[in-house]
């Protein structure tokens, strides 16, 4: 068991220099903040060390900038956001590490919060520098891990710096945000109602093939859709056309439908058009009838009242991953769908489990959100936990004393 941030005593935080690594990799529409539920979530995390009278330091990325400072990418707006949302201020420092940090920290107040600029700004971030790592803890009393969604990841914040507040002498703990995902996510991890049905989509498997292994091992019935699905219809020598697919991974697939039997289930009709785009004629087709100039964009309505059949009689549901191009309403019945199939699942008492941006966006177009027992602020983390792999920002915690 990892400590969490109601293990800490407060007078341990009073007055303390508190890490925070949130993740605030939000999208942004301009200068706005488009999609505000990630920061939503950390905010009791951030109430709880406020009203303790920490000095609450926040680490997020944003993006992809690789290592150098873009522009476009800088957290700035989201701190304005996040001085809005939690109605004090947030100060804002344009660095993300060195004497400039360190010196800020020196002379904030206590319950005062500051946000430091893109840890991916720092080529070290995502190389797992420990001397970035050390140069964080240098400052750090302590450290609150919120940012499920990188969790899987081993990089400077994630991974080093708790290890480094550790050696320090500090504490490591997992905030509420992250103690709730491992709260829902290990319920299931440890003990699914059975059938345990899980239903895989999105774009690419590749990235997502250990995690389909390990989630074959563990699920009654695995469900592929989405792109990833056009992949698996490569690797039985089915037509797709100008699908998108990933033929390098046409071998890999065979071995996954092999290993899994009747275990796996892949659509048996797809919907259709010229390319997947807004505008254009569309027809429902058998998978073995696509033809060379069509590109697959859903499920057809076969594989739709399959796949809800399979839902329909679930006690446990996970979800990552659309079912099509759900963004153009021409592609977005399976996926919606789906949504509607995995509340109506939740309504009669299976536990149901969305991970992923993209699904619970399509979980919220599908006005059901509400329903679903736990939507996780992790997509690949998320997956990697139910896979039962160890993530390296979890591992990273103290360890609460045995009772
Ligand atoms: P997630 O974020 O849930 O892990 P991905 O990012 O891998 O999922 O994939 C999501 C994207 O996959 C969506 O933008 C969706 O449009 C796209 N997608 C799903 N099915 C198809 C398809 N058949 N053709 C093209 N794009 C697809
Ligand atoms: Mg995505």
């Amino acid at each position: 068991m990892k400590k969490t941030l109601q293990d800490l005593p407060p007078s341990l935080l009073s007055g303390a220099a508190v890490a925070l690594r949130a993740d605030f990799n939000v999208p942004l529409d301009r200068d706005a903040v488009a999609d505000p539920s990630r920061i939503e979530r950390t905010l009791p995390t951030v109430g709880h060390l406020v009203s303790h009278g920490a000095r609450v330091v926040i680490l997020s990325h944003l993006g992809r900038p690789g290592g150098r400072v873009r522009p476009h990418l800088t957290l700035k707006p989201i701190a304005a956001h996040l001085g809005r949302v939690i109605e004090g201020p947030v100060s804002f420092l344009p660095c993300s590490a060195g004497d400039p940090v360190r010196d800020a920290v020196a002379g904030m107040a206590r319950g005062s919060v500051m946000l430091i600029e893109n840890t991916r700004f720092l080529g070290g971030e995502t190389a797992g520098d420990p001397a970035l790592a050390d140069d964080w803890a240098g400052w750090a009393d302590h450290f609150v891990m919120d940012a499920f969604g990188t969790a899987h990841r081993s990089h400077a914040s994630t991974d080093g710096l708790p290890r480094a507040v550790k050696r320090n002498g500090g504490e490591a703990v997992a905030g509420f945000l992250v103690a709730g995902e491992i709260k829902a996510l290990g319920a299931v991890l440890r003990d699914p109602r059975r059938p345990y049905v899980a239903a895989v989509g999105g774009a690419k498997i590749s990235g997502k093939i250990d995690v389909i292994q390990a989630l074959l091992d563990r699920a009654d019935t695995l469900l592929v859709g989405g792109a990833m699905a056009n992949t698996f219809f490569g690797a039985l020598g089915l037509e797709t056309g100008a699908s998108l697919t990933e033929p390098e991974k046409w071998e890999t697939a065979r071995r996954l439908i092999d290993a899994g039997g009747s275990r796996l289930v892949l659509p048996v009709d797809c919907t259709v058009a010229a390319a997947v785009g807004p505008g254009l004629e569309t027809r429902a087709v058998d998978r073995s009838e696509v033809g060379p100039t069509d590109a697959i964009g859903d499920l057809g309505p076969v594989s739709v009242e399959l796949f809800g059949r399979y839902l329909a009689d679930a006690g446990t549901v996970v979800w990552n991953g659309p079912m099509g191009a759900f963004e153009v309403e021409a592609f977005a019945r399976g996926t919606l769908c789906v949504a509607t199939s995995a509340a109506t699942a939740a309504d009669r008492g299976a536990t149901v489990v969305i991970g992923g941006g993209d699904s619970a966006a399509a979980a919220r177009m599908a006005g059901v959100a509400t329903r679903i027992t736990h939507i996780s602020t992790g997509g690949g983390a998320a997956l990697a936990f139910l896979a039962g792999k160890q993530l390296p920002g979890i591992e990273a915690l103290s360890d609460s004393a045995p009772t």
